[in-house]
């Protein structure tokens, strides 16, 4: 077994897919099942479509490819870039888009490929990450996406929380809703899908204000740490260590606090500064900042601090703790959702399924 690794337990994925898959079932809301945040990773992918999720949804297009041969629908959630056209219809079915020269360049590469791909249109709502901000160019970008061909405009989508931190809340989806009813009558169409937001907008299901029209949740975080995003608090019956990350001791020492002799920089040009406990006992983790930032690791074992990091290092002081450490023992953490999205990435950490 080589270290590091990343322990994925699928019974914890399928089970909190499951549990959100039914939550959502009450609004008849479907739930696409984000896998970028394990890089598309396949077993996981196949774990989502075991708890129910109606499609699966990515950012990119490498991950894609690791899951084309999954039978369900597949959302591309990142705006396409033009170079990637043919490859975005090749490997998804659904596409969220905002600008006209892409949704262009998609509807080329359908013709040419034979097929029909389906556009869910975004609108910002305030967050000022993606989507038309501009009420008009909404309704002129629906008119030209209207007059491609090889495209459905199915509908509209919004993302929250992610670049602004906006809430959302009744009045801010009702104005998308409201967007949507214009175009409907403005075109005489109807729009299928409201794609209503990511794990941001859990807590209107639990309070039980989503607004109706709104029919599917993109959601990544909630399903792989149990967490609603809005406020970070917990959805009960749900398992927050679906991902462990294992580290083995490679040095323990007893040694000073305090660096000896003039500091200068460290390893990153960073200014490091102490505070003098005297002697403590450190052990040395093999992993280090190109697999995953201390800052979101959380170690198993509470008595165990973490010092710092260099490349390839994790610094610890197990001064306090009860067990026993030895050189090659090993140390579990759990992971924050950029723990594992990095972890997940960094091509020196093992996956082993559970
Ligand atoms: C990443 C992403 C999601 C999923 O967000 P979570 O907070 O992980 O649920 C949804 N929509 C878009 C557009 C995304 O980029």
């Amino acid at each position: 077994m080589t270290y590091p690794k990343i322990e994925i337990y699928l019974d914890k994925i399928e089970h909190n897919t499951r549990k959100l898959v039914d939550i959502c079932s009450k609004y008849d809301i479907e739930v696409a099942g984000v896998t970028k945040v394990f890089c598309g990773y396949r077993p996981v992918a196949e774990a989502m479509i075991k708890g129910g999720v109606s499609l699966l949804a990515d950012s990119r297009i490498e991950n894609f490819e690791k899951i084309k041969d999954l039978n369900i629908p597949k959302l591309l959630l990142r705006l396409p870039m033009i170079s990637q056209a043919d490859k975005v219809i090749e490997l998804t079915d659904i596409s969220l888009n905002s600008e006209l020269e892409s949704i262009e360049a998609l509807s080329k590469a359908a013709i040419k490929l034979g097929k029909t791909h389906k556009i869910i249109l975004m609108v910002d709502l305030g967050d000022l990450r993606e989507g038309i901000f501009d009420e008009d160019e909404i309704y002129k970008a629906v008119y030209e996406i209207l007059n491609l061909q090889n495209l459905e405009l199915i509908g509209l989508g919004t993302n929250l929380t992610c670049y602004g931190g906006v809430i959302p809340r009744q009045d801010n989806l009702n104005k998308l809703l409201e967007i949507k009813q214009k175009i409907e009558k403005k075109y005489n169409i109807t729009l299928k899908v409201v794609s209503g937001g990511n794990s941001s907008s859990i807590h209107l299901l639990e309070s039980g204000e989503i607004p109706r029209d709104i029919n599917q949740l993109r959601m990544g975080e909630s399903i792989v740490l149990g967490r609603e995003t809005a406020f970070g608090n917990k959805i009960e019956d749900t398992f927050d260590d679906c991902f462990k990350l294992i580290a083995e001791i490679i040095e323990i020492k007893e040694k000073p606090s305090l660096p000896i002799g003039e500091i200068g920089m460290d390893a990153f040009g960073n200014k490091p500064k102490f505070v003098d406990k005297g002697i403590r006992k450190r052990a040395i983790c093999a992993v280090g900042k190109q697999d995953v930032s201390i800052g979101d690791v959380i170690t198993d074992d509470r008595q165990i601090a973490i010092l710092g990091s260099s490349s390839d290092h994790f610094i610890l002081d197990i001064t306090d703790c009860k067990n026993e450490y030895k050189v090659g023992d090993k140390v579990t953490f759990n992971l924050t959702y950029g723990g594992i999205l990095s972890t997940t990435t960094s091509e020196y950490v093992k996956k082993v399924i559970k």
